[in-house]
């Protein structure tokens, strides 16, 4: 069973391994183990429960709390190619039976649902009759009024184990406390029911405090060195919201407020906008961060003190649930701990000694000399005790992430050296590898001194390493045919008059990898980034639904250019290779020409002039099957491809050639000559260079395959 379910993780989510903990949840709920799992925000709860859900016969509910967490799960799984139905109060009558129809005809895997909707007479009509396998409760704390967002309706979920007895039943949360876990367990009736813990160090998160004397220029040079990047920023009052957010505005930062003060309105549309990457900042008083799963939130500054170390974590947990790096930032002087402090005297006797114990934790945490991970965890009941995070101010990680590369440095420049200059970073490290591919052998690099010599480090971050040395100008790929040269800087590290810093990956691990910037391309990284905010946009999605910030730097890190490459990317899985592989393929392998980068390698002249062309240029294949007068669904035929894929590389392809007998592309479009007509006329008016205006202006009516479809026959038109 967890062969199958290893086999899932890989083909439908696109990652390698399991999280800690992920394996053994899954075994427990496949054996159908009642099971408690506390894993903190970004820990990877959803696979525990998703995974079992494609393995069931049967349908696995879901309780959820929130609608906008519904969507946004929905959203994911449907990017993922997975079946999954909602139920809540929101959805039209339309709607609504749509998803009655997936649930009941047996093809929605998942359903999601919150409590209230489950427990209607007319929901449990509906589910009765069905095989139930499993009842996930997420966000189980809810059940707890020790919990900080109790909801009395998850009360009676506990009557759902009468009426689907043959279902597991699964709880997740985020909240250490035990008293809520004993909660949870009781409410629910768990009997012998397994309990997973997992650590709640979140070792992504550099965690950093500075005496706050001037807030906000101090914030400004933060903001200043993540431009473009996501983040929030905690305030006090509604009125400090208000003030930081203006003065941010006329510093030129793309921000908004977001407090119970603004109309219902104007908080949706700000949170919209920051989800959508449209805004990158928000200032916000604590009300906001609940029911947003948004992934890519690179930093979170704390402008005031925050109420306690729960909260705090909770607050800084919101970002970096991708796993990348980010940064959370704590402003702290003494007069705010002061205005705590009489709030808290104003309080009675009980309550105040609770308060001031929670106060007390904090300044013990902000206060501390040591790593800040040890307060931090040792208040929620875990050891730390590991000398150095390397992710914290006090254990300074900057000094140490840099190390002496000068060694691997040379063994890579000699190899270049000894093989004649004549071949990419891949023929190279095969042969520092000891490689027996054919090509070494043809070339009888075999016998070349710096055979085998480089077996230490594994092929990617040889690849790293190469990467860094074009970055540092040590070694560069010939503008011709991309062979990498030794610089005249490369020789001085050779002849051992110039040492060479940078890093060494541990080789791609998904637990806790944080890419640093030399070791990705920012401007590969922005195109990438662009083109799935077009994306996103096109599909009213938000962008980290398509693919995550960590997806993203993979590519910009390791340049895949063939299927098998960007099926190793983390995140990318077979259904989202389909759809969207190619289009961020494109991308890499032009980013990689414009720059001569990449193992365009190892062949002589010709016969990788002969090569690069069909290697490079899907659209042009695909360009070719349609002049030679196939229809898209032959193509589709032909080449597996969808036919949004299709039409995006004869797009690509339309925009610097001319495609033949182009009218002949209308055979696969289902629009009338008059509605044809009038996108025609939209497309004059607006543009059609992005295709949500031109969507939106035709109230919706035409899907964006069509109008797709039409934008190719339009600019080659438009040509003539
Ligand atoms: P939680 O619900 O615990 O806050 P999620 O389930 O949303 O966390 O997972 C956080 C992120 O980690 C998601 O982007 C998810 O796809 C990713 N993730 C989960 N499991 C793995 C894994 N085994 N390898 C890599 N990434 C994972
Ligand atoms: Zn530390």
């Amino acid at each position: 069973m967890i062969f199958k379910a290893k086999k899932i993780l890989k083909s439908t989510f696109g990652y390698d391994d399991f999280r800690l903990l992920q394996e053994e949840v899954i075994t427990s709920i496949l054996s159908k183990n009642d099971s408690l799992v506390i894993m903190p925000t970004g820990g990877g709860k959803s696979l525990c429960y998703q995974i079992p859900a494609l393995i069931f016969d049967g349908l696995t509910i879901v309780l959820s709390p929130l609608i906008s967490l519904m969507k946004d799960q929905i959203a994911q799984l449907h990017q993922l190619g997975v079946e999954a139905a909602v139920l809540n109060s929101s959805l039209s009558p339309q709607e609504y039976y749509q998803n009655v129809e997936l649930v009941e005809s047996g093809k929605a895997r998942l359903l999601y649902v919150a409590p209230e909707t489950l427990l209607l007479d007319r929901t449990l009509a509906l589910l009765k009759p069905l095989k139930i396998d499993c009842i996930t409760i997420d966000e189980a704390h809810c059940i707890s009024e020790w919990g900080h967002d109790f909801r009395p309706e998850y009360r009676k979920l506990v009557e759902l184990r009468e009426i689907f007895p043959e279902a597991v039943f699964v709880a997740l949360t985020a909240t250490a406390t035990p008293r809520v876990q004993t909660d949870i367990e009781k409410s629910l009736m768990f009997k012998g029911a397994k309990k997973f813990v997992a650590s709640f160090n979140r070792e992504n998160l550099y965690l950093e405090i500075t005496p706050k004397y001037d807030a906000l220029n101090q914030t400004i040079k933060f903001l200043r060195k993540y431009p473009n990047q996501s983040g929030i920023i905690y305030c006090f009052s509604r009125k400090q919201v208000n003030t930081l957010a203006a003065e941010l505005d006329n510093a030129g930062f793309s921000v908004r407020p977001y407090h119970a003060g603004l109309t219902d309105n104007e908080r949706k549309t700000n949170q919209e906008l920051f989800i959508k990457d449209d805004v990158q900042i928000i200032v916000a008083t604590i009300a906001f961060g609940m029911g947003i799963n948004k992934s890519n939130v690179r930093f979170v500054i704390h402008y005031d003190l925050p109420k306690n170390i729960e909260s705090y974590y909770q607050e800084i947990g919101r970002s970096g649930r991708d796993g990348l790096r980010a940064h959370c930032l704590l402003l702290f002087s003494h007069s705010d701990t002061m205005k705590i402090k009489y709030f808290i005297d104003q309080k009675e006797a009980i309550e105040r000694r609770i308060a001031l114990n929670h106060l007390n934790a904090l300044l013990n945490y902000a206060e501390t000399g040591v790593c800040r991970r040890e307060p931090l965890l040792t208040y929620f009941g875990e050891e730390y005790n590991k000398p150095n995070c390397g992710m914290c101010d006090n254990c300074n990680s900057e000094a140490k992430t840099l190390v002496d590369i000068t060694i691997p440095t040379q063994k890579f420049l000699s190899c270049i050296k000894r093989a004649n200059e004549g071949f990419g970073a891949a023929h190279i490290i095969d042969i520092l590898r000891g490689s027996k591919a054919q090509k070494i052998l043809d070339w009888s690099h075999q016998n070349l001194s710096t055979y085998g010599i480089g077996l230490e480090h594994t092929k990617k971050q040889w690849m790293f390493i190469s990467h860094q040395l074009i970055r540092q100008n040590l070694i560069a790929p010939d503008p011709e045919h991309g062979a990498l040269k030794i610089t005249s800087k490369g020789y001085e590290v050779l002849t051992g008059s110039l040492a060479v810093n940078g890093t060494i990956k541990e080789d791609f691990e998904p637990k806790h990898e944080v890419i640093t910037d030399s070791e990705f391309s920012s401007e590969l990284f922005n195109a990438l980034r662009e083109k799935r905010k077009q994306i996103a946009g096109e599909m009213r999605l938000p962008p980290y639904v398509i693919f995550s910030d960590k997806t993203l730097t993979e590519m910009a890190a390791l340049y895949p250019t063939s299927k098998k490459e960007m099926m190793g990317i983390y995140g990318m899985g077979e259904v989202k290779y389909e759809r969207y592989g190619i289009l961020f393929m494109d991308i890499v392998i032009r980013y990689c020409q414009k720059n001569k980068i990449k193992e365009i390698d190892s062949l002589p002249k010709e016969a990788f002039l002969k090569k690069a062309p069909k290697k490079s240029k899907v659209n042009e294949t695909i360009a070719a099957l349609f002049n030679t007068g196939n229809s898209v669904t032959d193509i589709m035929g032909e080449t597996k491809l969808k036919k949004s894929t299709i039409l995006g590389h004869l797009y690509t392809y339309s925009q610097n050639n001319k495609l033949k007998n182009v009218e002949n592309i209308l055979e696969d479009c289902n629009l009338s000559d008059e509605m044809i007509e009038k996108v025609t006329e939209v497309f004059t008016k607006l543009g059609c260079s992005t295709l949500s205006p031109v969507y939106a202006e035709l109230r919706e009516k035409v899907p964006y395959d069509e109008l797709h479809l039409l934008r190719i026959y339009y600019l080659s038109k438009l040509e003539n």
